[in-house]
């Protein structure tokens, strides 16, 4: 089902969530759970969606990220759900984006951040998985999972200059890039 976002200055963007048990996310409750995220993503138009932005707190992420996507980058990822979630930072070496997200609609904002990262996370039968995420991939991996730590990608701007409605960014930004 489709849910509403929750927006910037909502406090559940701004908790840190609990961790899932193997019994909550064995449950019909969790089932729904991901249908309603995946939905609202979908729905919305994101390539990633956290727990959090549906108003529920609990740490799990998705992420599908197509070879087409209105970022433009070359990278994939079939869709995965990342549940209790852990980055380990692989490099010395930042990236920067103008990263964009649903609960702050309307805006984009350039973050730097490491381009190379292990993530470590339970699948959706509790099981452990990792894997290694470059470039734009490890960029949209931390922006996700950063929700599951009340944190939001307006908190890494470094330079505020570089926050811009979608359309001032189109107009004037964009165009130079
Ligand atoms: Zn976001």
């Amino acid at each position: 089902m489709i849910k509403p976002i929750c927006r910037l200055g909502n406090p559940i963007l701004r908790e840190i969530c609990d961790k899932l048990t193997k019994q909550q996310v064995l449950s019909e409750e969790f089932t729904q759970l991901k249908q309603d995220l995946y939905d609202s993503m979908k729905h919305y138009g994101g390539i990633g969606i956290a727990a959090p932005q549906i108003g529920v707190n609990a740490q799990v992420a998705l992420i599908e990220l197509g070879p087409i996507n209105r970022y433009g980058a070359e990278v994939s990822l079939p869709l995965t759900y990342f549940i209790n979630p852990e980055i380990k930072v692989l490099s010395d070496s930042f990236e920067g984006n103008w990263e964009g997200c649903l609960s702050v609609p309307g805006m984009r904002g350039y973050v730097e951040r490491p381009n190379h990262i292990q993530v470590k996370y339970l699948d959706e039968n509790f099981e452990e998985q990792s894997f290694e995420a470059r470039g734009f991939l490890a960029v949209v991996i931390q922006h996700e999972l950063d929700h599951l730590y009340g944190k939001l990608y307006i908190d890494h701007i470094k330079d505020m200059s570089l926050l811009s409605f979608q359309e001032e960014f189109e107009k004037f930004i964009l165009v130079q890039k």
